[in-house]
């Protein structure tokens, strides 16, 4: 089967592999689609990540072959993966730190290889621990495959969005209009909260607002947060969300604060960050500091509903449509400076592509 194998930075190696072979209690899934993680392109941008590997966690798809001791599942049947399911057993998953437990780390599909996902191939293997526990979401006749891979980003962003606490009415600062600060706005506005959004590319705002974004702000720059205070009337916000967290970004937020205010950071930090900022005015201001880096089991029925209910455009976020041979043309695209892409699906079966 065709693979784009991550063999190191900026190194994606379009590739024939065998086909995975399943145990008696797996899966073999044929991928139809998948998406683009800010995660995928956080990892293929680094050094830190293990190669060779195959990323792509969020993926959709059909069920090619079941093993001899599976009887819930059959041949055929379409799918959505959530590829990372906690125990619900230890001490991080009794106080709801799903992506802390080492079941959720350690346990995911794979294409061969560390298993890391493996989306960005043409079949991956579904472990039994997936297929036993939720691991594997059957779609309703309506739901297309493009739709379907959005669950696990949909879900990712009502598990931050359930961490900051934020109340119907109040302002959140979105900073980031790319692939999951879009999904932040439609989200945000499906609960009645109020977004608005700063991002250095204007094509990427204009979408913002059309996704219901009350105000956009174009730049990086070091005094973004003024900005936003004069649009708070000198207030602050109540809440910012860092969806690429840099140091600027960081200080920015910060910033743009009132007091009480609370600051989420998704985990994929820009390489090596290391930030000088005075602790004492983030504990005279009462700010709390959080970050957020996977799902929340207690969140995927909400996001299975908000999937299968077509009310919320959550297509809107896609930009761009590829084959798997043009991975790595997009990835260059996503991770270059001021990136106009926002979701990104890929499609692995080359004659679809
Ligand atoms: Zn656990």
């Amino acid at each position: 089967m065709k693979a784009q194998v991550f063999r190191g930075v900026d190194r994606l190696c379009y590739e024939d592999l065998p086909q995975p072979t399943i145990a008696a209690d797996e899966i073999l899934l044929k991928v139809e689609v998948v998406g683009v993680s800010p995660h995928d392109l956080r990892a293929l941008t680094s050094r830190e990540t293990e190669s060779p590997c195959v990323l792509g966690s969020e993926i959709a798809g059909t069920i090619a072959a079941v093993g001899d001791d599976v009887s819930q599942w059959w041949v055929g049947q379409r799918v959505a993966t959530v590829s990372r399911i906690p125990c619900m057993r230890c001490r991080e998953c009794l106080r709801d730190r799903f992506s802390l437990c080492s079941v959720y780390r350690g346990i995911t599909t794979t294409a061969g290889f560390t298993p890391s996902g493996g989306g960005f191939a043409e079949y991956v293997r579904v472990p039994a621990h997936l297929v036993c526990h939720g691991g594997l979401v059957p779609l309703p006749g309506h739901v297309t495959l493009d739709r379907a891979c959005l669950l696990q980003p949909v879900n990712l962003s009502l598990s931050a969005i359930e961490r900051l606490q934020v109340r119907a009415g109040q302002l959140v600062w979105v900073l980031g209009a790319g692939s999951i600060g879009s999904m932040f706005v439609l989200l945000l506005k499906r609960f009645g909260m109020r977004a608005i959004v700063s991002d250095p590319n204007p094509d990427r705002l204009e979408v913002a607002l059309d996704l219901g974004a009350e105000a956009v702000f174009c730049g990086t720059s070091d005094d973004l947060h003024t900005k936003i205070r004069a649009f708070t009337d000198g207030e602050g916000v109540e809440a910012a969300i860092l969806t690429a967290p840099s140091n600027e970004s960081f200080l920015n937020a910060l910033d743009g604060l009132r007091p009480g205010g609370k600051l989420l950071g998704l985990t994929d930090y820009a390489e090596n960050g290391t930030l000088l900022f005075d602790p004492l005015s983030l504990m005279r201001r009462q700010i709390d500091l959080l970050g957020c880096g996977g799902m929340s089991f207690r969140w995927q029925p909400t996001a299975i509903d908000l999937v299968f209910d077509y009310r919320l455009p959550l297509e809107s976020v896609v930009s761009d449509r590829v084959s798997l041979s043009e991975l790595p043309e997009i990835v260059a695209r996503a991770t270059a400076s001021k990136p106009a892409t926002r979701k990104i699906l890929v499609y692995p079966d080359s004659r679809s592509g």
